[in-house]
């Protein structure tokens, strides 16, 4: 097994999926997928243990390089790397000496590999002198960080996977890891089945994740602090509380008792708070109360609020009073949402730490101060992403660099983000993709290295630190991004602080900063892993931090009750239960919550590609209530205008579905401009942080919703990737081509220039043009290849606005038949019989809804198993068994 860089053409390559947080074990092997290369689940790691979800298994098919930047630009003109770095490192020095450092700012991602990010953190904090660099992480965990801290003194997440599989009762809050975690729930729910362990999910939403729980609290949203003092209050009246423990290893036990007390006096009260049957509240109680082995797992729902902090402490505060904390089987356990969230916290990439889990004491900034020997380390945090880029459209900001990342689309109130990039006198965009919402403002663009090709470190949920292994060549020119970093530090003279010659050297200088003067005053140590030689750290096996002489890493942290604050002491955190920023009220009734799908990931730059992934869910959707629908007068399949209190507006597809609870709809993080013409949620989500985190309340912003009736509707394949013009679009991939969803309120006067744009000149083109009914028709042939295909007509939502699969299907053919051409303009192909159209369900195995149905049909199918067996869905990752019930259950009915 080759564990190393650039085995072109030889055995598989160890990495690490560039997905979520769980850090899956990935072997790459010269095969027949994209780039030819193929991809599978290592085995050996200890992540995953060779097993993928849909996303991380089709990860050769996003090798490609349709879309890549490769080459740097300044000001849209294609340069040499020595200019484009000349010109930023000289905007950048122009602005320090003219403004002073904190005119300057990055803001950066966990996309990045510990080694990116320490050198970005190295340069902003240690050389240019300010705390101005921030990560988009804030937007997704900021708020366990500062819980963690203020329980534990130190940001450590105590327990690990294997905790998941030895407790006897999991609670997961605000996290559908069915969908966003999918390899660590079915270790999970593996071993529920083995050891009849209990789930608890506690969400407003019902998800896939509550297929199979023992018990979902579908809460008000917003009131998971209540939920939780009450539980605190609980345990001490039926004294399940660990009394011993309390005593000798934590603090403020009584003052947030008493807090707990005075809020959540009874069950009843919780239970008229969180808007919850009492009997399901005193059933939640008694489990927990009851069962020594409890983990909670929790995740977006509690960090993504306004009073995330707190919620993560009051979570904190029941494990710390019952002693469950680092042991086998408990813990509270965050789940992190990026590849590398946790590998970013610990090289210090957010605003309010310095490096290596320290913050801005003056003895840890001295401590960092002669370890960089660094001339101008900053004194105090920098600004957090909410109000960074408040900065930037208040001109405090004059220079701005951000790398892997797209904030004109993620960040809450993405149309001041736009305007505030727009108006910023200097922006920097190092990143892989060339047209992003955020590269469209950018003065310089930097060509980055992606997954495959860079080499470094990432960090998974349970501090383990695998590599991220390249296997392939780096295209065009583009570079590492600690390269480009290391470059423009040069050039504002210092190179010697930054003249590493490989990630190999950067990961020793962040361990052996790690160990600095560390006599275990801080848990994050990576002291021994300082020595270790470049053949060491080629193949360094996926390790836990800290790292013991020895060595080897550690699986749990204060086990021994001992924890990294002044007393030895955890802190529990007296927590009040406070209402969202912003209700609804009349003119905004219904609160959106956002979230993640099953098959798509971030801003579909990489999963946006994939067909498969495409088919499970091809356009932005707004999940409402039928109840609230029929108010709202909107109805299933048809296009919402939601207006958000912030003022920005969507355009999406209804879905009508009883799990989602009234008075809430949720909508898909992931369409942006690339993909969608108004799909995008960062406009309509609010501005408004948590004070202690300063992460942004994402999952709670009232809008209205009304329909929205386009006069046209339509479809559009074509092997281009465009931008039509047109109200309402959505791209989506497919086998060889893109299909276009097309509305708009009337259509363009000028229909034939505006269908040339779209389908091309008349050369090869076929149409057909119902005056009478206002149909209108273009294909065009490229040779003999089918090159586009657009239909058009008036009328209402169900009216051609997707194209036939047997449409679809013609564009990987490399001939059309002459007979069959004019066949291209009907609704029907030559043979008459047409496949009925079907989206994916299970898109590791590739099993449509139709194959699913039909098996349930015709072979008398009555059980998930046994379709499983049947047709291999849902067998790989399993996160579409919920889904392959439901269908079950209609298609039997
Ligand atoms: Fe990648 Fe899926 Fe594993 Fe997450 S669960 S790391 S997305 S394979």
């Amino acid at each position: 097994m080759n564990s190393g860089a650039s085995a072109r053409g030889g055995a598989a390559v160890r990495t690490a999926c560039p997905y979520c947080g769980t850090g899956c074990g990935v072997l790459a092997r010269p095969g027949s997928g994209g780039a030819g290369w193929s991809v599978a689940g290592d085995s050996g790691h200890p992540a995953n243990s060779g097993r993928l979800c849909s996303k991380g298994n089709t990860l050769a098919e996003t090798l490609g390089l349709e879309g890549r930047l490769l080459a740097p630009r300044v000001d849209g003109s294609k340069v040499a790397w020595d200019e484009a770095l000349d010109v930023v490192a000289g905007r950048i020095r122009a602005v320090i000496d003219e403004h002073g450092p904190d005119a300057v700012a990055f803001y950066v991602s966990g996309q990045l590999l510990t080694e990116d990010y320490y050198a970005a953190n190295k340069l902003m904090k240690g050389f240019i002198g300010s705390g101005n660099i921030d990560t988009n992480s804030r937007l997704c965990m900021a708020s366990t960080v500062a819980g963690h801290r203020r329980a534990f003194g130190e940001d450590l997440v105590p327990g690990c996977y294997d905790d998941l599989e030895s407790c006897d009762l999991a609670v997961l809050v605000g996290s559908n890891a069915a969908w966003c975690h999918p390899i660590l729930f079915q270790r999970l729910n593996r071993a529920r089945g083995e050891r009849d362990a209990r789930l608890v999910v506690i969400d407003p939403r019902r998800t896939a994740s509550c297929d199979g729980a023992d018990l979902h609290l579908a809460l008000k949203p917003g009131s998971d602090v209540l939920l939780f003092n009450g539980l605190l209050a609980d345990l001490a009246r039926t004294g399940a509380i660990n009394a011993e423990f309390i005593a000798a290893h934590t603090e403020g036990y009584a003052e947030a008792l008493a807090q707990a007390m005075a809020e959540a006096p009874d069950i009843e009260a919780v239970a008229a708070g969180c808007e919850l049957p009492a009997e399901q509240v005193a059933r939640f109680y008694q489990w927990f109360g009851r069962t020594r082995r409890t983990v909670t797992l929790f995740s977006q729902g509690v960090n993504q609020s306004s009073q995330g902090t707190d919620k993560v402490n009051a979570i904190l505060n029941v494990h710390l009073a019952t002693g469950r904390v680092g042991r086998p089987g408990m813990g509270p356990f965050s789940l992190t949402g990026q590849p590398n969230a946790m590998g970013g916290r610990e090289v210090g990439g957010l605003a309010n730490q310095l490096a290596a889990h320290m913050d801005f004491s003056a003895d840890t900034i001295d401590r960092v101060r002669r370890f960089w020997r660094a001339p101008a380390v900053a004194e105090r945090p920098g600004l957090k992403a909410v109000d960074l880029f408040r900065a930037v459209g208040e001109g405090r900001i004059k220079a701005l660099w951000i790398m892997g990342t797209n904030p004109a689309a993620s960040l809450p109130e993405a149309n001041g983000v736009t305007a505030a990039l727009a108006a910023c006198p200097f922006v920097v965009v190092s990143d892989c993709v060339e047209d992003t919402d955020t590269t469209a403002f950018a003065h310089v663009v930097l060509p980055a290295l992606t997954w495959g090709e860079k080499d470094g470190t990432v960090t998974n949920s349970e501090r383990r630190i695998s590599r991220q292994r390249a296997f392939l060549p780096a295209p065009g020119v583009a570079r590492p991004d600690w390269w480009i970093v290391a470059q423009v530090a040069a050039r504002l003279g210092w190179g010697e602080a930054f003249g590493w010659a490989s990630p190999a050297e950067i990961f020793r200088e962040h361990a052996a900063l790690s160990a600095f003067e560390n006599e275990g005053e801080r848990a994050f140590n990576l002291g021994p892993l300082a020595r270790l030689g470049d053949d060491d750290y080629r193949d360094l096996d996926p390790v836990q931090w800290p790292v013991r002489a020895d060595g080897q890493g550690t699986a749990r942290l204060a086990a021994d009750g001992r924890f990294p604050t002044p007393s030895g002491k955890a802190r529990l955190v007296g927590v009040c239960a406070k209402p969202p920023a912003r209700l609804a009220d009349k003119a905004y009734p219904l609160i959106l919550n956002t979230g993640r799908l099953r098959d798509q990931w971030h801003t579909m730059t990489r999963t946006g590609a994939v067909p498969r992934l495409a088919s499970h869910t091809n356009e932005p959707f707004l999940a409402i209530n039928p109840d609230d629908a029929a108010i709202d007068g909107v109805e299933d399949g048809a296009i919402a205008r939601v207006e958000s209190v912030s003022g920005g507006v969507a355009l999406l597809r209804v879905r009508l579905t009883a799990d989602q609870p009234r008075g809430s709809v949720f909508a898909p993080i992931h369409w942006n401009r690339s993909f969608a013409a108004a799909g995008g949620v960062g406009p309509l989500a609010l501005a408004v942080t948590c004070p202690v985190s300063g992460q942004p309340e994402l999952k709670h912003a009232p809008v209205r919703v009304a329909p929205w009736r386009p006069g046209w509707n339509g479809f559009l394949v074509s092997r281009r990737r465009l931008s039509p013009c047109a109200d309402y679009w959505v791209r989506t991939a497919a086998d060889h081509c893109w299909v276009y969803s097309l509305a708009g309120a009337a259509l363009p006067t000028d229909l034939e220039g505006w269908a040339e744009t779209l389908v091309g000149p008349a050369d090869g083109r076929l149409e057909v043009h119902d005056a009478r009914r206002a149909v209108h028709r273009w294909v065009r042939l490229a040779g003999n290849r089918l090159e586009a295909a657009l239909y058009v007509a008036p009328g209402g939502p169900n009216v051609l606005t997707a194209p036939p699969p047997w449409l679809v299907e013609r564009f990987a053919l490399e001939l059309i038949p002459d007979a069959e051409r004019p066949w291209l303009l009907c609704e029907r192909p030559a043979s008459g019989v047409a496949a009925p159209a079907g989206r994916t369900v299970c898109a590791c195995m590739n099993v449509s809804e139709a194959a699913i149905v039909e098996a349930v049909r015709n072979r008398g199918l009555a059980s998930v198993d046994a379709i499983a067996k049947a047709t291999r869905a849902g067998t790989n990752c399993g996160s579409c068994r919920a889904e392959i019930g439901d269908l079950l259950a209609q298609t039997r009915k």
